[in-house]
């Protein structure tokens, strides 16, 4: 598997570990920055140092996601750094309050518990710096690293927990209020907060730093689409496949040219197909993947090439909102539905698309 923009480091416990390009940019930086303020090869070294120690605490952060949801049986697709932080892409998000809950809190508990760690060996070791030594933070030594560190994880900690999507404390607060209400109306009163503490952060950033203005603008933006997301899930509350199951459609043979797609899409017919034999789905051909094969190899050239393999098989009585979510995380756009073994037809996003659209417009309507 191919990650646009990351270097791949490697399979930790089943989870492939990312780093975004742009932290190396950071690391550069950081580099740069000590060598530039005259404060030697050696320091510019530690600086390097103390941001890969930060990188490992931040990786321990998104396992503490990770092997917490594993626990209620979802599988963590990939885990990428970024300079800004940490992305686990959970195969789904838990449901249940309780393990939201959890799940979102592990992250910040890990930060926490390896800040605790670093007070105690600095109890320990009786290297436990004078806390005026916090004003001198971007002058790093080796003697006030592991006090850095340990200020660094509190840092993390307690910025995850602003109780604001897209941060783990947005996902606490849902939680905790989804125990008392609805989760669409957990979700809707937590976003709110969110964009008012986004708000009051991009407010404070203009006196006191600038960051904040940043931080807000992330912050609202992604408590907005939280409450979107949250919004057409809850709408497709109660259906199942069957809904927007697609009987009549056209499979194509592995070795059919993209050209005789190209036709049934020009027809209007349909723009999303089925790769079968013998009853048997080996790919799926949306739109996009037709195109992207034209492109690169041509009309004449078999959808083979060009099909996608990893799909995911429905079964006519699978919730719309779990292929909602499957949607939205794998970003697939086709799915065959299978009856015991034998394909009964596909579903498509335009289909949900649509029926969220019915749905919204009705609902518009009674109120
Ligand atoms: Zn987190």
């Amino acid at each position: 598997m191919k990650k646009k923009w990351a270097l791949y480091l490697g399979n930790i416990l089943g989870i492939k570990v990312f780093i975004h390009w742009t932290f190396v940019i950071l690391l550069a930086w950081v580099f740069l920055m000590h060598t530039q303020m005259g404060h030697g090869f050696s320091e510019a070294i530690w600086g390097v140092v103390f941001i890969l120690a930060l990188f490992v605490c931040v990786i321990f952060h998104e396992f503490g996601h990770a092997l917490t949801a594993k626990r209620y049986n979802i599988q963590t697709k990939d885990v990428t750094v970024y300079p800004i932080g940490g992305v686990a892409t959970l195969e789904s998000m838990p449901r249940k309050p309780k393990q939201e809950l959890m799940v979102a809190f592990a992250g910040p508990a890990v930060n926490i518990v390896i800040a605790a760690a670093l007070w105690i060996y600095m109890q320990l070791s009786a290297t436990m710096p004078d806390w005026t030594v916090l004003k001198n933070v971007d002058h790093m030594q080796t003697e006030s690293f592991v006090f850095n560190l340990f200020v660094a994880n509190i840092i993390l900690a307690v910025f995850n927990l602003i109780p604001a999507f897209p941060m783990d404390g947005g996902r606490v607060l849902r939680a905790l209020l989804a125990f008392k209400m609805d989760r669409s109306k957990a979700t809707r009163i937590a976003a709110e907060v969110g964009q008012f503490l986004a708000i009051l952060l991009v407010f404070l950033g203009f006196f006191f730093n600038f960051w904040l203005v940043f931080i807000g603008l992330f912050i609202y933006l992604g408590a907005s689409s939280e409450a979107t997301y949250e919004a057409t899930h809850s709408i497709l509350e109660g259906y199942d496949v069957r809904k927007v199951l697609m009987t009549r459609f056209t499979t194509l043979l592995p070795n059919d040219s993209l050209e005789k797609a190209v036709q049934i899409l020009l027809d209007g017919k349909e723009q999303d197909f089925l790769v079968a034999t013998d009853g048997k789905v080996q790919g799926v051909l949306s739109r996009k993947e037709l195109i992207q094969g034209l492109s690169a190899f041509g009309k004449s050239s078999p959808v083979r090439n060009s099909m996608r393999t990893d799909f995911t098989i429905l079964s006519p009585e699978m919730s719309l909102q779990d292929v909602f979510s499957n949607m939205t995380t794998k970003g697939y756009k086709v799915y065959p539905v299978q009856d015991k073994g034998v394909l009964v037809g596909m579903v498509d996003k335009e289909n949900i698309s649509e029926l969220i659209l019915v749905q919204q417009a009705l609902s518009g309507k009674k109120s």
